[in-house]
């Protein structure tokens, strides 16, 4: 199994140095699970040598356009390709209605002779509360992480807690740091992928540097860090992190 990063930036990613923080796993039997499918998904999968034609199945983690901002094309490419099926499609039951009716209906509601759903799109997988899904074996169990406090209400996104050959493996996806919530999930993983904001000017939205470099050496020490803006970095080994994910970095687990 092959973890790997299309893209390793924020949403404000610019350039043709990185995409934004879409990763696909990659299964011995050659099936491929988006972890996310950003406006960059055009970009991001053509560079790693892919084609919508390789997508069997997709994980949404919340509504941002950098994490569903591609699933029109890949939808469409789908669609319109005699050659290709529906992908799965894996999301919270929560985001299932809202990722269609606030987000992809205005492009996708209407194809020739007929009014479209997600379902014309995609063999859709909502998932409970508290709940998971399973891929390939894998049990993908959700982990909601605070993302942005309205003041109103908290609007989450969904982090993976997945186990593949043994290896415990946390992904956040787009977080703010939330030690109550996140805690007990950094010391049972033994590798945890952690949303990390670089920022010179902080949006209280994702967890910064300034704030995960203050977290315990012991998980520092399993920790690397993606979803940072372009620019210069800190020191991230030195400061006893595993270090930044690089666009196209591979993790093997076997
Ligand atoms: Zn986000």
């Amino acid at each position: 199994m092959r973890l790997l990063f299309l893209g390793s930036g924020s949403a404000f990613t610019v350039g043709a140095d990185n995409f934004q923080s879409n990763l696909l796993l990659i299964s011995e039997t050659g099936q491929k699970l988006l972890l996310d499918c950003g406006s960059d998904i055009r970009f991001s999968l053509h560079a790693a040598g892919f084609s919508h034609r390789d997508i069997t199945d997709i994980y949404i983690s919340h509504l941002h356009a950098d994490h569903v901002g591609g699933l029109e094309y890949l939808g469409f490419s789908a669609l319109f390709d005699p050659a290709c099926e529906k992908s799965n499609l894996y999301v919270s039951k929560e985001l299932a209605s809202e990722l269609w009716e606030r987000t992809l209906s205005g492009g996708m509601r209407c194809v020739e002779g007929d009014i479209a759903t997600l379902d014309t799109f995609f063999t859709v997988h909502p998932i409970k509360s508290q709940g998971q899904f399973i891929w390939e074996g894998i049990q993908f169990h959700l982990t909601p992480v605070v993302h942005i406090n309205t003041g109103y209400f908290v609007m989450p996104s969904y982090g993976l807690f997945f186990e593949i050959a043994g290896v415990k493996i946390f992904l956040t996806t787009d977080t703010q740091l939330c030690l109550d919530t996140a805690e007990s999930y950094y010391k049972q993983a033994d590798i945890i992928f952690h949303d990390c904001e670089t920022s010179k000017f902080p949006s209280p939205v994702h967890a910064h540097y300034q704030e995960l470099v203050t977290l315990p050496a012991t998980i520092k020490q399993k920790m690397w860090l993606y979803g940072y803006h372009p620019g210069s970095l800190p020191d991230a080994k030195g400061d006893g992190f595993c270090g930044f994910v690089k666009r196209g970095q591979t993790f093997e687990f076997h």
